[in-house]
């Protein structure tokens, strides 16, 4: 049976979060001494609601869920680090991940000094159920599931995800960076039968915004509201607040985000067709995501030739099972062209 206390660090299941000068007065006033800001205005002078209410309210709204299920991030890179500061004991818990997977969940585990077992992907980059299944280990805090995976493209079939979330003594979380892009259902519908399961979302792919850094992490009340309580106060400015406040209630701009990313799945087709003929090309991976992992007989040199043409794509190599592989993200039209005609010429 799953149980969140016991799964908290032990130090913070009475941790009491920071009382900001607006949580303890919450209404309309017509004087605000309470908090050392600015008095002179300027839009920006108060501080934002540490509380994200009008946030969460608009975003559960838009996602067809309780206000208490959401947690606006700061990109959800920040969403990842509270997870694993939230649970993870350093020098004695553990985070679960497959790679080749995204670098972040690693990286925040080591700056947490939490250890990390890498688990990989089979080689066509499907998850090795039978190694998940056969992990019995109480210090295994966290598994992390990035579908679409990051860089490989593929998502995971939510059968075989459902199937591990059950398993799984801890948290199981759900990386959907790049749902938009996929055609695999979100295991968001899932949260109400399985509580040690947590989505992550970002608006930093689809929705454009990856300069505004926001990002959710979607769980159970009782999941979010440990986190709530060990994340920075201010997390979100109010600028940021504002943003998604006003595209999640713009039906214009969510109209538009379709568009573009039905452009982008439009053009994913039509480069990976392409770049499949190109010399030196030996496979592109099919991918859910708004990118196209490809393998060639020879990364560092077309990565080379690319790049002094201008062009600048990442080089995934190094990465388990990508031996050979550049990753090439979804531009506009003009900019897939341009690449296409450079990589034509690297021969
Ligand atoms: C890009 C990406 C993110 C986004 O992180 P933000 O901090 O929200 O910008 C998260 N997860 C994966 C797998 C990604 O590729």
């Amino acid at each position: 049976m799953f149980d969140l206390e016991q799964l908290i660090r032990p130090h913070l299941r009475s941790i009491q979060r920071y009382s900001s000068a607006r949580d303890e007065f919450f209404g309309e006033a017509s004087v605000y001494l309470d908090a050392n800001e600015s008095p002179f205005a300027n839009r920006l002078n108060r501080y934002p609601d540490g509380n994200q209410r009008e946030l969460c309210k608009v975003g559960s709204t838009w996602l067809g869920l309780d206000p208490k299920q959401l947690l606006f991030v700061n990109g959800s890179d920040e969403g990842i680090d509270l997870l694993i500061r939230a649970f993870a004991e350093p020098g004695q818990d553990r985070i679960l991940i497959s790679s080749p997977t995204y670098g972040m969940y690693k990286v925040w585990a080591e700056v947490s000094g939490v250890g990390v077992v890498d688990l990989p992907l089979k080689e066509d980059f499907e998850l090795d159920g039978e190694q998940l299944a056969q992990r019995n280990d109480n210090r295994d805090k966290l598994l992390f599931i990035c579908s679409p995976n990051n860089p490989s493209g593929n998502s995971f079939p939510r059968s075989e995800i459902l199937s591990i979330v059950r398993n799984f003594s801890g948290l199981v979380v759900v990386d959907e960076a790049y749902i938009d892009f996929a055609s695999s259902p979100s295991l968001l519908v899932d949260l109400a039968n399985c509580p040690n399961l947590v989505i992550l979302r970002t608006f930093s792919k689809a929705w454009g915004f990856a300069g505004l850094r926001v990002g959710m992490v979607i769980a159970s009340p009782s999941i979010i509201e440990v986190l709530r309580r060990i994340k920075p106060p201010y997390n979100i400015g109010t600028p940021a607040q504002d943003k998604i406040i006003s595209a999640l209630s713009c039906a214009q701009q969510l109209a538009q985000v379709k568009t573009n990313v039905e452009l982008l799945k439009a053009e994913r087709a039509r480069l990976g067709q392409a770049i499949g003929g190109l010399p030196s090309v030996v496979r592109v991976f099919p991918s859910q995501g708004n990118f196209l992992l490809v393998r060639t007989s020879d990364s560092k040199r077309i990565y080379e030739c690319l790049l002094a043409r201008g062009i600048v794509v990442r080089d995934r190599s190094n990465q388990t099972g990508c031996s050979g592989c550049l990753r090439v993200s979804v531009g506009t039209p003009d900019e897939n062209d341009i690449l296409l005609s450079c990589w034509r010429s690297c021969v």
